[in-house]
């Protein structure tokens, strides 16, 4: 029998302890652009918002044909269809690492997928390992479910490797997985096959599996190759995070998926029975966008790879030509994705108390809007968006650099907090 008299329903501790820090800082940011200038908003990682970046044809007749062949109105399995298991299975394998559809879970877009490798592999109390500065997702995701995160540092100065003492120091009897995201949000760093190996002797030494977040896989720039983590690993289970969110420009189309590499058989009944069971969670993803999947994975021709990259490339290449001459700033230039980090030498900067006053300032009398380095762990830089058109690029840089200009000590402190 119930004892109750009044109606008190209270939300739960999942949803209590569930915080986007991106939205809490940017929320309690003063920003009042300047009437006088049109915005620019650098902050975005949705490269389809300027419209200048659009889905192959490929893309969108696979889904015309998903759609009327009526096939694909139902439910399908929980992990997904076969058929578009077998697409991701053929895509993401590579000479030395196979890949079967069996190791495939279909996923709500690259953030379900996360969210599943998560709570597959730790529970309350317990400890993943996180990039800093990194991706806010896992944070959120991980918070929520009571169970915490520990950042390792990444080096500014070695292009954003890891560094390796400070992942090892993290690592406690209580760590569940080692998150890598590999090319980086919001680094755009692309890991060699060197580091990459090392990294995984970290965490084979103490037993911690791997989860990759690859979501801008082959996303790199020219003279750069991209290496699937589980490509160098022979012991550690690597859990793969991926989807067709960035590459192929539908981050809307919430297509994302897991893919379990796993040599030594670790994590055989027992992940991939949890993997099943948690995706019962949801009655599977989105089948209309499954019914696209091979079609898409097959026939998307390697042009339309080329030119998005060399677009992003070319814009790399401005925003690091015009921010680098800029007194009190120092880009970071990137090797694949689509962001560029650069560093605010703060002490230089006397009217601006730190990076978040930085933002709204520049906001105010310049109306471009980068995400200050806060919603990633690590102020002191901001992040720019490398999908914008070239010349709102162009604008943005040169309006970035007049603020400075106008701000910046006219005796400088000699030494900069900057990496050289
Ligand atoms: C965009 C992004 C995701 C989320 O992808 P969705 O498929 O939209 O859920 C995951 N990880 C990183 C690093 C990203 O930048």
């Amino acid at each position: 029998m119930s004892g109750r008299c009044e109606w008190t329903v209270k939300k739960s501790k999942l949803a209590r302890k569930t915080h986007n820090p991106i939205r809490h800082i940017i929320e309690n940011l003063d920003l009042r652009p300047n009437p006088e200038k049109q915005m620019i908003a650098l902050s975005i990682g949705d490269p389809t918002i300027f419209g200048n970046l659009r889905a192959p044809p490929t893309v969108i007749d696979a889904l015309e044909d998903s759609l009327s062949s009526f096939r694909f109105n139902g439910y399908g399995p929980a992990t997904g269809f076969d058929s578009a298991k077998q697409a991701i299975a053929e895509y993401t394998s590579t000479h030395t690492t196979p890949v079967y559809s069996e190791d495939v879970v279909l996923c709500s877009g690259c953030s379900g997928a996360i969210d599943l490798a998560i709570s597959v592999l730790a529970e309350a109390g317990q400890n993943i390992l996180v990039p800093c500065p990194g991706f806010s997702i896992y944070k959120t995701l991980a918070e929520g479910l009571d169970i915490s995160v520990k950042e390792y540092k990444l080096k500014p100065e070695n292009d954003w490797e890891v560094d390796l003492d400070d992942l090892e120091r993290a690592i406690d009897d209580n760590t569940a997985a080692l998150i890598i995201t590999n090319p980086s949000n919001p680094c755009g760093s692309v890991y060699s096959d060197r580091h990459l190996r090392d990294i995984v002797q970290v965490a084979a030494r103490h037993f911690v599996p791997i989860i990759a977040d690859e979501i801008y896989e082959h996303l790199v720039f020219k003279g750069e190759t991209f290496v699937p983590i589980a490509d160098v690993s022979n012991e550690v289970p690597v859990l793969k995070c991926s989807g067709l969110t960035k590459r192929f420009l539908i981050p809307g189309w919430r297509v994302g998926w897991i893919v379990v590499h796993d040599r030594q058989g670790i994590l055989s009944k027992e992940i991939r029975g949890g993997l099943q069971q948690l995706a019962t969670r949801i009655l599977g993803c989105n089948t209309l966008v499954q019914g696209a999947i091979p079609q898409i994975l097959r026939e998307t021709p390697q042009s339309f790879y080329d030119e998005t990259v060399e677009f992003y490339q070319n814009n790399a290449n401005i925003a690091y030509e015009l921010l680098s001459v800029v007194p009190g700033l120092k880009p970071i230039m990137p090797k694949g994705a689509m962001y560029m980090m650069v560093c605010v030498d703060m002490r230089n900067f006397p009217g601006i108390k730190n990076g978040l006053d930085f933002v709204s300032q520049l906001v105010c009398e310049e109306s471009v809007f980068p995400l200050p380095g806060e919603c990633f762990s690590y102020p002191g830089y901001f992040r720019i968006v490398l999908s914008v058109p070239e010349e709102m690029l162009e604008a943005a840089c040169r309006r970035i650099s007049d603020f400075c200009d106008r701000h910046y000590n006219r005796k400088p402190i000699l030494i900069s907090a900057c990496p050289d």
